[in-house]
């Protein structure tokens, strides 16, 4: 039985353990995701970004490493993508394969967490996808290095990971802009920064109509610690990319999209 509500303890700042995401998206929260995000206007913003980007590189095959709902499997396997779902919560997939199932489609799920995939995932693939700011989820380094290491060893020679995440460095410098979007929200929700300090972002999720209120905490990841973590496990070259623009001010992108080349 999947659990409805969030437990965070007494002092919820003070949660921050990789392993935790397991019991933020409970389900409760999982069946509402996808106001959150609202499929079309997420289709609408992200535009054949990341499909273009997969077919410059030739890529055939993809891992959806944070399959989450399954919006970016499904708009892959529409594409004529072969797709591995993948993710390490059972309620998250769950949700995906039936999303998946009422657009007509049969996902590939594979439940996984990161730091272990090559256990659960076999073969090696052209690329790896990891959207929707997920590798925020991971809390310490050595699981950081280890998740970026479980993919570089998953691709083929020549594969790329495209791997997202929240422009943190404008939220812990005070620079994000009033009015800015958090995420692609839908209607009647509001996603806010409750908490910020260099080890955690606790972020608020409200929805109007019920007004049921759900957070996640995550790790602030700075850009430039990201594409670092990148080189150092053996990607050749990272591309960095603000709001799915090659050129940008860095505090003015909601999102950094890092494509990093295994050769
Ligand atoms: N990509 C989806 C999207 O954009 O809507 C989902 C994003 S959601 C913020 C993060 C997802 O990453 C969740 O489905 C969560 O279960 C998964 N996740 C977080 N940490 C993980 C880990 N260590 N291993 C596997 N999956 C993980």
């Amino acid at each position: 039985m999947f659990k409805r509500t969030q437990e965070f303890g007494k002092q919820p700042t003070e949660v921050r353990e990789t392993g935790h995401y397991q019991h933020e998206y409970v389900h409760d929260f999982v069946e509402r995701w996808d106001d959150l995000i609202d499929w079309d206007g997420r289709a609408a913003s992200e535009g054949s970004f990341f499909i273009d980007v997969l077919r410059n590189y030739g890529c055939k095959s993809v891992i959806d490493a944070a399959t989450g709902t399954g919006f970016h499997s499904v708009q892959l396997l529409k594409a004529g993508f072969e797709v591995a779902s993948v993710d390490g919560s059972p309620q998250m997939l769950a949700k995906a394969f039936d999303n998946a199932r009422d657009r007509g489609m049969i996902l590939s799920t594979v439940h996984s967490d990161w730091r272990w995939m090559s256990r659960d995932v076999v073969g090696r693939y052209d690329a790896i996808i990891c959207l929707g700011n997920s590798f925020t989820h991971i809390f310490n380094e050595h699981d950081r290095r280890r998740t970026l290491a479980e993919f570089y060893s998953m691709l083929k020679h020549d594969g790329i990971l495209i791997l997202d995440q929240r422009n943190y460095d404008a939220l812990l410098e005070g620079k994000s802009k009033p009015g800015h979007k958090y995420y692609y929200c839908g209607e009647g929700v509001s996603a806010a920064p409750e908490h910020i300090d260099e080890g955690l972002a606790r972020f608020r999720y409200e929805f109007s109509d019920d007004g049921s209120t759900y957070h996640l905490n995550m790790f602030p990841l700075r850009r430039a610690y990201v594409q670092d973590l990148m080189h150092q496990v053996g990607f050749q070259s990272v591309s960095t990319y603000g709001d799915f623009q090659s050129s940008y001010r860095e505090e003015d992108p909601d999102f950094f999209i890092h494509v990093a080349e295994k050769a």
